[in-house]
């Protein structure tokens, strides 16, 4: 079987087949006895529709810039947000995670990440308005992306904007 992209395989001594793309390229990690190629057979729609995925993330992270701010105008800049002022209740903290912008937790914490100081503040009151919104509807329902798509109706454009800037951040280093 033909692939336009072929995925870069390793080996190691695990039970499962798993995928990864840090590098920025699809790469397969196999059990040691598998067999390959029924393996590639088996994930192949999938894996030309992640390469493609990636493929295209890379390239709209090429056209984003970064914001040159430190994290102290970054922790200034957040508590300015009039979303901020609102909830005055709310602690917000900020801590370097690995896998989200930022998350909200039951006791009315909200944790940023502090990559986020690269971001343009449209993209972080974004973020914001996301995890505020935590606080009244925990799941990602169908009224939670209503009353978000009513503030921003250029959300999905956000969306995609903000997985380009997590790989520029995340891939560039
Ligand atoms: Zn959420």
């Amino acid at each position: 079987m033909n692939f336009d992209v072929t995925p870069i395989i390793h080996r190691r001594n695990i039970l499962y087949p798993r995928l990864e793309f840090r590098t920025g390229r699809l790469e397969l990690i196999l059990p040691i006895d598998t067999d390959e190629t029924e393996i590639l057979e088996k994930y192949h729609d999938w894996i030309i529709e992640k390469n493609t995925f990636i493929q295209e993330m890379l390239d709209l992270s090429a056209t984003l810039s970064f914001e040159n701010r430190t994290k102290d105008e970054l922790i200034h800049l957040v508590k300015e947000f009039p979303e901020t002022r609102k909830h005055d209740d709310v602690q917000i903290k900020f801590r370097k995670m690995n896998t989200k912008w930022a998350s909200c937790s039951n006791n009315k914490t909200i944790t940023i990440n502090s990559l986020a100081q690269y971001l343009p503040a449209y993209h972080l009151k974004y973020i914001l308005s996301h995890e505020f919104l935590h606080l009244t509807i925990r799941q990602h329902n169908t009224l939670f992306k209503d009353i978000l798509l009513q503030q921003y109706p250029d959300m999905e454009r956000l969306e995609r904007e903000l997985c380009g800037y997590w790989f520029k951040l995340n891939l560039s280093r």
